[in-house]
């Protein structure tokens, strides 16, 4: 079943139109998602298109010197073109002369550091791109940035929630509407090219990119990264509200051994196949047009160096015809890091031979400066730069920059839209998820004397965490004023009158606990809001999962006061709360809602909205019991001598309602298989509540016997619906035998006969796959 939003949009490929391809956004998406299989299938499968450019490519690539082609694959910082930083930044034309002239570079990225205004981008890329014009060949520049929940790096943009938020939406065609507002608004600042969606799978809660991922689940985080794909790059990369993507960090990074960033990461090769690389995989077939390589080593290997991974695995094996850029540094760190190279030029050698196709070098002129010796002196084949070049040149042309390379003032209206915030304040809302509800305490009455305590309630950097604004997202002054903060939207439902805040503790220290209790036996109700603030990669690594000390014993102490407690968690990655979990009433998860969060939270809060978001990672109960929900079955038990059992805080795929659904009628429409067969499974979901509301119906399958010793359960399909009081909806999901892979012993995907169950909602059936 495909929803009509889905079914209206026919892509049409090499139509070079240079008209919005989404005149129309149009505000909240109201389309559900009905089978998250036939939402991917609609959405992948997409081929570059066929075009003139491959002649017009080797045309270009014949008049270009050595020293030409390599600066096509330089990459360089905003700072070696530009002078002064923040909102003094401006550019530099000595350096810019230096860099795009004499150099050639191809491509320039970031922001130094804060964000700008879109006319002030428009201004820089103009004046890049009037420089790229003065040279022989006049080929533009290609302008990259983070636009990680929305263009974080213009003022006044459209802000989503970050994508672990996001995959707690389960709702990939709210992604795709999400994604098409962060194309339309980086386009419109004069930025063609995205480093966007992070395709790593969230399964080292420690890692401080966490929250950059889609969670923890192969299949979930497919769905969605496909969704964005589509989003940003829609039909036809030239028009005026599409970027090209950028698939990151491939392949193995989000799963350091340490939990730091950018540390060594323990994944052989079966299992890399099976958790990390299906997310690329799909990215790719979505249409992907560049891919960015992992900062770190896989197995002692640096992945900047790992022709098995960057040619072998990405161009022979999966079919990957896009361009490869290097991450920030990441040659240089082969040697000052790594110690896989004695030189610069030595890695610049490994790292190109590999398959980078571009270097972020980014802030000297070292990599052209060893690549062009090294082509002289025969250790780096003109073939790879060629190849190298012609992928580069390709994704120009089809962006659209040789035809205008300029900035195009008439888009900038795209900008900021209200309809645009409208789809924000949706998707926060859709993002939270009601963990624990104790006697209904949950919607709170708005009548009633409210405490609103902790370090998160008053916090649009929490609310945003890091890519905000600045990279760590730590510049409170940059923050829009007029979108409230947690405590501002609970005042806003209930009267500011009726509202005490006192703080208690900041994310790190005591504040004033004995006063927020004090305040909490003078209230009906106490709102606690912890959690974490702006970070982002190496800076917000730590050592312990353990949420801080000071915001433990804040809890403690207003939990002491025997008044009824809510926890509202805000963070990046799941902070461990044992010892408060069990003892408050009520527990709202977050995560990182951006600027409409204070809002959604408040709606939720105050039952102005029914909450229907999922975890997407299971919620370890104790910092040194992680794992995630497809872990072995036995791994769920104790055994007769030992303890064994894994008892998670909260368990992957769980979010409650305000009203309640029953599952009935589980049933197959046959007991068997075939080899390449399928089956289709039905069951029927019930609103049995009197609210209406929205549910995610998640589809499980257990491989009974299997020669790699199989999961407990791996997600399959999922659907969110929406159902009024009452009514009652059958669904139908077609598996396939493709869907009972694993890899096997070998490395390869097989599919073993045998006995498999389907786990829906509680209720479970069998078939024999043939
Ligand atoms: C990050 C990338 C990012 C790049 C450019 C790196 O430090 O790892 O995710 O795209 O910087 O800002």
């Amino acid at each position: 079943m495909c929803s009509n939003l889905q079914m209206s949009r026919a892509y049409v490929f090499g139509s070079p139109h240079t008209t919005l391809s989404n005149p129309a956004l149009d505000g909240p998406v109201t389309a559900e998602v009905s089978d998250s299989q036939a939402f991917f299938e609609s959405n992948s499968s997409v081929r570059f298109p066929s075009n003139n450019w491959d002649s017009k490519v080797d045309a270009l690539l014949k008049q270009m010197t050595l020293e030409e082609k390599v600066g096509q694959m330089t990459q360089l910082e905003i700072g070696m073109v530009c002078s002064g930083k923040d909102q003094a930044l401006q550019i530099d034309p000595a350096k810019l002369e230096r860099a795009v002239v004499k150099y050639g570079v191809g491509s320039i990225l970031n922001v130094k550091d804060e964000a700008l205004p879109v006319d002030k981008w428009h201004q820089i890329i103009g004046q890049i791109q009037t420089a790229a014009l003065k040279t022989r060949l006049k080929i533009p520049v290609i302008y990259g940035i983070d636009t990680i929940h929305g263009v974080n790096y213009t003022q006044g943009s459209t802000l989503f929630p970050q994508e672990l938020g996001m995959a707690a939406t389960w709702n990939p065609e709210l992604m795709k509407r999400t994604a098409e507002i962060a194309a339309m608004e980086t386009r419109a600042s004069g930025i063609p090219w995205n480093f966007s969606p992070v395709l790593d799978i969230g399964r080292q809660p420690l890692w401080p990119r966490f929250y950059e991922t889609f969670g923890e689940d192969p299949y979930l985080a497919t769905v969605m990264g496909v969704a964005t794909v589509r989003g940003y790059e829609g039909s036809n990369i030239a028009a005026k509200d599409k970027v090209a993507s950028c698939l990151k960090h491939y392949v193995g990074y989000s799963f350091p051994l340490s939990g730091k960033d950018r540390s060594p990461a323990w994944i052989p090769e079966i299992y890399l196949r099976e958790y990390f690389l299906p997310t690329f995989q799909a990215g790719i077939s979505a249409g992907a047009h560049t891919i960015m390589v992992n900062s770190g080593e896989v197995n002692g290997e640096p992945v900047h160096v790992s022709r098995f991974i960057l040619t072998d695995l990405l161009r022979t094996e999966l079919g990957f015809r896009g361009m490869v850029v290097s991450d920030w540094e990441d040659i240089k760190k082969l040697v000052s890091q790594h110690g896989v190279a004695a030189t610069e030029k030595d890695a610049t050698r490994m790292a190109v031979m590999a398959g980078i196709d571009m270097s972020m070098v980014p802030s000297d002129y070292s990599f052209s400066d060893h690549l062009i010796a090294l082509v002289k002196e025969g250790s780096v084949p003109q073939a790879r730069i060629d190849e190298a070049v012609r992928r580069i040149l390709h994704l120009k042309y089809e962006l659209g920059l040789f035809e205008s390379p300029m900035p195009d003032a008439s888009v900038k209206a795209n900008f900021g839209r209200p309809e645009s915030r409208a789809v924000s304040l949706q998707a926060a809302q859709e993002s939270i998820t009601l963990l624990k509800n104790s006697n209904n305490l949950l919607p709170l009455a708005k009548a009633r004397k409210i405490l609103v305590t902790g370090p998160t309630a008053d916090s649009q950097i929490s609310l945003n965490n890091g890519w905000t604004y600045t990279w760590q997202g730590t510049k409170a002054d940059l923050y829009p004023k007029d979108r409230p903060t947690i405590l501002r939207a609970i005042e806003g439902k209930v009267g500011k009158q009726n509202v005490t805040f006192v703080p208690g503790a900041s994310l790190d220290k005591e504040v004033n606990i004995a006063e927020a209790a004090g305040a909490a036996r003078d209230s009906d109700v106490s709102i606690i809001c912890l959690g974490e603030g702006g970070y982002a990669e190496t800076p917000g690594n730590i050592d312990d999962l353990t949420l801080s000390e000071s915001q433990l014993k804040l809890a403690e102490a207003i939990i002491a006061t025997g008044k009824p407690t809510v926890l509202v968690l805000v963070e990046g990655r799941p902070r461990i709360i044992a010892r408060i979990a069990e003892r408050v009433n009520a527990l709202v998860m977050a995560y990182n809602p951006s600027l409409e969060g204070g809002q959604a939270i408040a709606d939720v809060l105050f039952g102005d909205y029914n909450p229907n978001g999922k975890l997407p990672f299971t919620y370890p109960r104790y910092a040194n019991a992680q794992l995630s929900y497809d872990h072995k079955i036995w791994e769920s038990g104790d055994t007769p001598f030992g303890y064994t059992a894994l008892k998670p805080q909260f368990e992957f795929g769980a979010g409650l309602s305000y009203t309640t659904f029953e599952y009935t009628k589980l049933s197959l429409d046959s007991s068997a298989m075939k080899q390449n067969g399928e089956l289709t499974v039905s069951v029927t979901v019930t609103n049995s509540g009197r609210r209406a509301g929205k549910e995610v119906v998640q589809l499980y399958v257990r491989d009974v016997v299997a020669s790699i010793t199989p999961a407990g359960k791996r997600l399959r399909r999922f659907a969110k619906i929406h159902l009024e009081p009452g009514q009652a909806r059958t669904l139908s999901f077609k598996l396939r035998s493709a869907d009972l892979l694993f890899i096997g012993r070998n490395n390869k995907p097989v599919v073993e006969p045998g006995d498999f169950e389907v786990i829906i909602g509680g209720l479970k059936d069998k078939f024999t796959l043939q």
